[in-house]
């Protein structure tokens, strides 16, 4: 069931909006029929469209799109003819550095907060907390939608503080109200929700009238991680999802032209992190690499696993691991891990890790044999969760809209420094984060 919800605790009276899937329903039939007469008369739309006054001078708007999983590359190796586009008339960075762990809430987050996740809390996609000894997956919706889990401050709720109203079709975080406060417009993630119908929400968004119309909007695309895991990223599949992705966002851009918008609207395309292809022919058995029986708790991931030793057994714990480890896994503690990861100092980081090698994997004995007897072993050609340095980890950045300096290119954008530029783009005063603020020079106009 997908919910419709307005944010009660802005000031203005958006009561009316408080509904469910039924009125999406509803919404998504007039918006068929909308876009089956728009696309039998488009000259009479668009000008009927360019003639709203409501749609002149918009207050600064911003859409950010994320593409889960697009490679800094994708463009080079995949066609995407709307995206590259895009890129050549607005701004494109050659890569964005994720934070570590490369993973997907790790990294929406840090996107939407400018935090790094030591601050805002969220440190990976499966965590065990052992202040409440609670344990949250992306999967679990009462622990996603749970405040508690994330701290600081996303831009929505910036937004909110600043009476603006926002709208995301998908966001890590977006299901929470943080500080108590959830977007004016979100949903419960659902992934059957198709692309389409996400664009076409965000389109009637724009068309709302001034008070009820979102100034910052989110949209959330998992086609191209997801053939990334199953396939590798050079893959056909890859080339496909990418291709498939690239039409939505002509399709959305196409929805902003018919509307006198696309000139007015920023847009900021983004991915979490990149891909790297993995052969799980590379293994490490993990779980037999020390006694797990020593551990209060250990969250498995392929690329990384997080282990909460049991009183007093640390020191075991990691000299068993450095003997049985081979070259291609480090263990590590929060003592001997890189400063660069800047991953320390929040007590949901487990005291001891293991990071494998791009291109390796670490798999329980149990994940294993259920591989090699159902034949999945050969269903994973792909992972992220690595080293953010590595750079198949790099992700995408593109950006477009009349905040940016464009035609333009720069060379290298971390994740934590595209919060300020969200606010700066909203004309808000951001909250305290690990930004850079230059960066918002050097990305948009004086
Ligand atoms: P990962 O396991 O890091 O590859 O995460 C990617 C997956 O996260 C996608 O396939 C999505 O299904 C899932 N996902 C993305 N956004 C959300 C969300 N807001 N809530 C729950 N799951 C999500
Ligand atoms: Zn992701
Ligand atoms: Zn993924």
């Amino acid at each position: 069931m997908t919910h419709y919800r307005d944010n009660s605790s802005t000031s203005r009276d958006r009561s009316n909006f408080q509904t469910t899937w039924g009125r999406m329903s509803i919404m998504a039939s007039a918006l068929l029929a909308w876009a089956l007469c728009f696309c039998l008369t488009p000259v009479t739309a668009a000008a009927q469209r360019n003639g709203n006054p409501d749609n002149q001078d918009l207050d600064p708007t911003l859409i950010l799109i994320s593409i889960d999983g697009a490679r800094h590359d994708y463009l080079r190796l995949h066609e995407a003819p709307a995206l590259s586009e895009l890129a050549a008339m607005g701004l494109q960075a050659h890569t964005l550095q994720p934070v570590f762990p490369t993973k997907t809430f790790t990294n929406h987050y840090t996107l939407v907060t400018g935090l790094y996740p030591a601050r805002h809390g969220i440190v990976d996609n499966n965590m065990y907390d052992p202040q409440t000894q609670q344990r949250f997956s992306l999967g679990n919706r009462e622990q996603v939608q749970n405040p508690y889990w994330w701290q600081g401050e996303p831009i929505w709720v910036t937004a909110a503080h600043n009476d603006m109203v926002s709208g995301t079709f998908f966001f890590p975080g977006s299901e929470a109200a943080i500080q108590g406060i959830s977007p004016t417009y979100w949903f419960t993630y659902d992934e059957s929700i198709t692309n389409r119908t996400r664009v076409e929400t965000v389109l009637e968004w724009l068309e709302m009238p001034d008070p009820e119309r979102p100034q910052i909007i989110t949209l959330y695309f998992s086609d191209v991680d997801t053939a990334g895991h199953n396939f590798g990223p050079a893959s056909e599949q890859v080339a496909q999802a990418m291709h498939a992705v690239d039409t939505e966002i002509a399709y959305l851009i196409a929805g902003l032209k018919a509307r006198g918008l696309f000139d007015q609207v920023n847009m900021m395309v983004t991915s979490d992190h990149g891909m790297a292809a993995v052969d799980l022919n590379n293994h490490i058995i993990i779980d037999e690499a020390f006694d797990p029986s020593l551990a209060e708790q250990a969250l498995y991931s392929r690329e990384l696993v997080s282990i909460f030793p049991e009183p007093g057994q640390q020191d075991t714990i990691v000299a068993t691991l450095q003997q049985n480890l081979p070259p291609q896994a480090q263990v590590y503690t929060q003592e001997t891990l890189p400063e660069r990861f800047r991953f320390s100092g929040h007590h949901r980081i487990a005291p001891v890790l293991v990071l494998a090698e791009p291109g390796w994997a670490m798999l329980r004995r149990s994940w294993l044999e259920g591989m090699l007897s159902d034949g999945t072993i050969e269903q994973v050609r792909g992972g992220h969760g690595y080293d953010n340095q590595a750079a198949d980890m790099q992700g995408l950045f593109i950006a477009h809209g009349p905040a940016f300096r464009q035609p333009h290119a720069i060379d290298n954008i971390s994740m934590v420094d595209l919060y300020n530029v969200m606010a700066a783009i909203l004309g808000i005063t951001p909250a305290d984060n690990d930004g850079n603020p230059e960066v918002v020079s050097q990305l948009l106009r004086p």
